[in-house]
């Protein structure tokens, strides 16, 4: 091999190993079978959002309480399945269980315009309730309705593994912190949901519509819960 086709194979040779050492600078810490960022978040949406679905399918014919006799759809949940805010409400009402979705009816509407108020929207954040199911005439849940459907919020909530829980009048409030203190007692108040995950408890807004001189307590609290996710 002459001396010129030596040094131009040299060359060559250089150019392969500066592409592969950048190669490997790009995917540092990658292994077979591990992801780099961006594809891990994905990944993770994908598993929560495929996770809540089988939980979905799993619950959809669900006879735990006698709300399945009169109820036209669950009421699973809706949003993001990758949500750092989770919301909790009561239970569906009559517009929610012709359609199936969470918060659709009066109090939705003002729940939407009160996040859109504090720069939040629906699309980034997770929507449930406490029941799945509508109480006949809206009537409060009850103790043994409350009982038979918690596992079924419990496990959206390890799916979804939200940094803040914002619950929304006493239902949601006093089931996942356990106490018997009134809303009116312990809004706005931080708190914790199993020693690791923060919980805001904030009025209903359906109460708001009730009494409107609770409007502006509402979109103050929830001006701090959107403080509190953007602060993390
Ligand atoms: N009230 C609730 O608590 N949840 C809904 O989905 C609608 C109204």
């Amino acid at each position: 091999m002459s001396k010129d086709s030596r040094e131009l194979y040299y060359k060559d040779y250089l150019e392969i190993v500066s592409l592969f050492r950048k190669y490997l600078e790009e995917n540092k810490g990658m292994g077979r079978g591990q992801k780099s960022q961006g594809e891990e978040s994905t990944w993770k949406e994908e598993k929560s959002e495929g996770l809540l679905e089988d939980l979905r399918r799993s619950i959809q014919n669900c006879q735990e309480c006698s709300l399945c006799r009169s109820r036209t759809h669950l009421v699973f949940g809706a949003g993001n399945p990758e949500a750092e805010l989770m919301l909790i409400g009561e239970a569906p009402g009559r517009d929610e269980d012709l359609q199936g979705k969470p918060f659709v009816g009066a109090a939705g509407r003002l729940l939407t315009e009160g996040l859109r108020q504090v720069g939040l929207s629906r699309e980034e954040i997770y929507i449930a309730n406490v029941l799945k199911c509508r109480p006949p005439g809206n009537r409060n849940p009850q103790p043994q309705e409350i009982k038979a459907c918690f596992p079924y919020l419990e496990r959206q909530i390890e799916i979804i593994r939200p940094k803040l829980i914002c619950t929304m009048g006493n239902f949601a409030t006093q089931l996942l912190l356990n106490t018997t203190l009134g809303i009116t007692h312990i809004r706005g108040k931080p708190q914790w949901y199993k020693n690791n995950i923060s919980i805001i408890p904030i009025f209903h807004p359906a109460a708001c519509i009730y009494k409107s001189a609770w409007g502006k307590t509402f979109l103050e609290d929830l001006k701090m819960v959107s403080d509190d996710l953007r602060s993390r």
